[in-house]
């Protein structure tokens, strides 16, 4: 079980950018990195309006100074400290995460970056070149990746209690943009914004979470894929509100993604199923502690985590801050993985690579897979649902 035992002897000196005030995501970074003490927030370029920025990280405690008006001066003037920053997260609107991820790599930083994490694959790959060439820690934002049922999921496929997988159904279907909420919503202004938001809203919005945890779990790598995209309110074109993926997987395997933010009357229902030939698993966000795993004869089973029946030797699976029956979340799902980003950068430092080398983590090539699929996915959708291969 985790507790506040494991700590460096200084914990690493951390700053974001964007995720000020009013924001929807900073709060959860801000949760999950300080979770275990390995991160302590000393700087940040919260916001675009620098008064409020100032404002804003003088009541999270910060010495006013440190609260910078853009990320820039941040990063100039933090390097020119003896205490400055070692590890940034950037928590903005999609058109600036290159940009900003740069400049971090360029100021010598470890980087935590929200998802999509770039406009273009090119970008990508870029920052991933970057970030190995500095030897530093990339990390991005696949927030849910952290929830121990996902990793026992991905444990009792790699051990093949399910079997060849056959087919990989993921969906990421909400219904609070069933109206056009833009209208009087910053938040959901910027989305769908093509300059802003980037080629796609829901597929990079939502599409790519589930869309990570299908490769996190069965390791399937697609071949091809074919998508329609629409934009039921119609002001959002060419932005889709709603989107439907089919994919071949290059093992034969077969799956469908539906990503949607006018699903209406959902909260959530992002779910992933995978079935095997003997047996098929169910993970649902909104109820994270539980694994559906269902055999093929047999009664379901609802798997709960906690529990002594799981494969708690792997790590992932027994990151538990409280036991099985309390509900943990996502912050708990979030702090894991701020965990296992501060020993990798930990690791980094020192050069240590066996631990790199065993540390998982949603990293910058996961990044890269990510934002390839949104360009595959407009490829076909913009061209008649045509076949892509991927
Ligand atoms: P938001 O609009 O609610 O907040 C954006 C914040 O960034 C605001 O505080 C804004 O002032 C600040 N900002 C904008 N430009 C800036 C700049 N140049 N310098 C400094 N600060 C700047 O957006 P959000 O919903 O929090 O989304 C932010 C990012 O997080 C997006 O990329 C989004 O896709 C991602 N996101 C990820 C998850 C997840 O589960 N991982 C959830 C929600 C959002």
């Amino acid at each position: 079980m985790f507790n506040e035992e494991m700590r460096f002897e200084s914990p690493i000196r951390w700053a974001m950018v964007g995720g000020g005030r009013g924001s929807e995501i900073g709060h959860a970074h801000r949760a999950g990195a300080q979770r275990d003490g390995l991160f302590q927030l000393v700087a940040g370029a919260f916001d675009i309006d620098p008064a409020r920025c100032r404002d804003f990280g003088t009541k999270l405690g910060l010495d006013p100074t440190r609260a910078y008006a853009d990320y820039l001066s941040m990063f100039r003037l933090e390097a020119a400290r003896l205490d400055g920053i070692q590890a940034v997260s950037i928590a903005t609107p999609n058109a600036t995460h290159y940009a900003i991820s740069k400049a971090a790599l360029e100021a010598g930083l470890h980087v935590i970056c929200e998802k999509p994490v770039t406009f273009s694959a090119d970008e990508a790959r870029d920052l991933q070149r970057r970030a190995q060439a500095a030897k530093r820690v990339f990390g991005v934002m696949y927030g849910y990746a952290g929830f121990p049922m996902l990793h026992q999921a991905r444990e009792m496929i790699r051990r093949g209690d399910l079997g060849d997988i056959r087919v990989i159904n993921m969906q990421f279907a909400h219904g609070f943009h069933s109206d056009e909420i833009e209208k009087h919503s910053p938040g959901a202004q910027w989305r769908m914004n093509p300059a802003v938001s980037g080629p796609s809203f829901v597929l990079g919005d939502l599409g790519t979470h589930t869309w990570f945890l299908a490769g996190m779990l069965t390791g399937c790598e697609v071949e091809r894929l074919c998508c329609m995209r629409q934009s039921f309110v119609h002001s959002r074109a060419p932005l889709e509100d709603n989107a439907h993926v089919m994919l071949q997987f290059k093992n034969g395997a077969v799956g469908t993604l539906w990503a949607s933010a006018v699903n209406a009357g959902s909260m959530h229902q992002q779910k992933i199923r995978v079935v095997g030939e003997k047996a098929s698993i169910e993970w649902w966000d909104e109820h994270p502690n539980q694994l559906r795993y269902e055999v093929q004869g047999q009664p379901a089973q609802l798997l709960d985590r906690g529990m002594g029946y799981l494969y708690n030797e792997v790590p992932g699976i027994a990151t538990n801050r409280i036991g099985g029956g309390h509900a943990e979340g996502f912050f708990e799902s979030w702090a894991n993985l701020y965990h296992r980003f501060g020993l990798a950068m930990a690791a980094a430092d020192c050069d240590d690579q066996a631990t790199l080398e065993s540390l998982w983590y949603p990293d910058i090539a996961a990044g890269v897979e990510g934002v390839r699929l949104l360009e595959c996915c407009v490829e076909s959708a913009d061209n008649g649902a045509r076949w892509v291969n991927f």
